[in-house]
């Protein structure tokens, strides 16, 4: 989904629109104004402190980090 990181240049205010049309006109849910510069999305940035352990722990019972659909679902014990 294309969710852009926009900071308020009036109050510094970080917020996160969900950008569907081109010409969408975006304001700071804080003080409401338009000058607002984007940032450079942090979804895309490998954020490995939002995974959740789970996930490290289901990794590589089949080899691969991802491959186990759930922890033990591909390993005859
Ligand atoms: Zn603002």
């Amino acid at each position: 989904m294309p969710i852009f990181e926009y900071r308020c240049n009036a109050c510094n205010e970080v917020s996160e629109f969900l950008v569907l049309g081109k010409e969408e006109v975006l304001s700071c849910g804080k003080c409401g104004s338009q000058d607002l510069v984007k940032q450079m999305s942090a979804h895309n940035a490998p954020a490995a402190s939002t995974r959740g352990p789970a996930e490290q722990a289901s990794g590589g019972c089949c080899g691969a980090p991802g491959s186990c659909g759930s922890p033990g679902s591909c390993c005859s014990a």
